[in-house]
């Protein structure tokens, strides 16, 4: 029996089998090549063929993976863009909030020195 390396390439995520390599065949010696050109080849013992030996070799992630990854990569980074955003139109409103309350704030004090004031008279006199 000869065999032959099957080399399947495996992902570690999902466990698809993305291809494979072939080695080389390793013959047992039981199957001439060509024509019978010596006794020592002459035997009753045929060679049944060739066996495959499959291994697998764990790779990363397969090309669905990586698709995958990075469509979820791009969703996540949107996300966060959108949350950054809306945050910041929170913050634009409660700064807003605080202009207004500060602008009142700013009235209800001049109101209260104009009403307050007795200087504003003798200046006014004076101009
Ligand atoms: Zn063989
Ligand atoms: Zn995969």
């Amino acid at each position: 029996m000869c065999t032959q390396t099957r080399t399947v390439q495996v992902c570690s995520e999902c466990g698809y089998q993305s291809g494979h390599t072939t080695g080389r065949v390793i013959t047992c010696g039981l199957r001439g090549s060509g024509p019978l050109q010596s006794i020592d080849m002459n035997t009753d013992a045929t060679c049944p063929g060739v066996e495959i030996e499959e291994e697998e070799d764990e790779i990363d992630q397969c090309h669905n993976c990586q698709v995958l990854a990075e469509a979820e990569r791009r969703g996540e980074e949107a996300e966060e863009e959108r949350l950054k955003a809306e945050e910041e139109v929170q913050e634009r409103e409660r700064a807003d909030m605080r202009d207004i309350e500060e602008h009142y704030r700013q009235l209800e004090g001049e109101g209260r020195e104009d009403s307050s004031s007795d200087d504003s008279d003798e200046f006014e006199e004076v101009v």
